[in-house]
């Protein structure tokens, strides 16, 4: 961990984060007053929807250990929430080595949680944000190799990033950096699969100070271009899982969810 920790991390709790909002979501403790006060207003998809994207993010990487997947760079992480990625993936491959990123001190705060690695692997956090891609490279080639295939994991990050940021563009370069044999993993709230209640859901961040960009089947596609969807391809949450692995129960979701081969 290169972060300085001679200063504890500021936080904010005079406004809504989107980290701790989603960790109310999730049930978790390390959230404020004024993440609740938002997440109160949400209509209860909300915490389905966080729910059932977390599962995803545990079966997808899953799935990618199980295909000998050993390197991960995971950004927009979140406030840690057992199991967390590196735990699932070490659970099949103990050496694996895992690059943390958030651009949220209340992540850092609880960063050690993301740094317990199996002694054989390795695991490491920088607080960073996506919007500027060539630091975490810069940072995650101190730890990963980036000659051998590594998975970019974009979980429930990309809505928070408006096309004025350039999402596409972002993530486009991520990938770009990434040796051939890599993977992207990548889940989004949708505008189209239940518009009301992202009109509603959007409108509630809003008044929290949080912008949302979410998106409809095409514009999350675009993250994909060039790349080799794994089956079952682009789907909601709850209908994607890896071959070899259980069908989850069918419940609706208005989150999409795929994981692409880089060629
Ligand atoms: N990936 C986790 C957490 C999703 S919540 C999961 O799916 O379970 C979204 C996370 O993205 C939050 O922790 C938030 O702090 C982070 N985030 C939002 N905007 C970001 C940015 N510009 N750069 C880096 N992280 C960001």
């Amino acid at each position: 961990m290169t972060t300085d920790h001679s200063q504890p991390p500021h936080i904010d709790t005079s406004r809504a984060h989107p980290a701790r909002v989603y960790d109310w979501l999730l049930g978790g403790k390390d959230n404020y007053p004024v993440d609740e006060a938002v997440g109160e207003t949400l209509p209860p998809e909300a915490r389905d929807a966080a729910r059932q994207n977390r599962a995803f993010m545990n079966r997808a990487v899953a799935y990618l250990a199980s295909q000998g997947v050993d390197q991960f760079l995971d950004i927009g992480t979140g406030i840690p929430t057992e199991p967390n990625l590196h735990q699932i993936v070490q659970r099949t491959l103990p050496t694996a080595r895992v690059v943390y990123a958030d651009n949220d001190p209340i992540v850092l705060r609880h960063a050690e949680a993301l740094l317990v690695s199996c002694p054989e692997g390795a695991t490491d956090y920088i607080q960073a944000d996506v919007r500027e891609p060539d630091e975490i490279v810069r940072h995650a080639r101190q730890v990963l190799d980036f000659d051998r295939p590594i998975a970019l994991s974009l979980i429930a990050l990309m809505h928070f990033i408006t096309d004025e940021q350039d999402a596409h563009g972002i993530v486009r370069g991520l990938v770009s950096a990434l040796p051939s044999g890599s993977y992207l993993i990548l889940s989004h709230a949708s505008i189209d699969l239940f518009p009301e209640l992202s009109e509603q859901v959007i409108a509630q961040y809003a008044k929290g100070g949080i912008r949302l960009g979410f998106r409809d089947r095409a514009e999350v596609t675009r993250f994909y271009d060039g790349l080799e969807l794994v089956p079952p391809g682009l789907v909601t949450a709850t209908e994607w899982y890896g071959e070899g692995q259980e069908r989850p129960e069918p419940e609706e979701s208005g989150i999409y969810a795929g994981v692409a081969r880089i060629p």
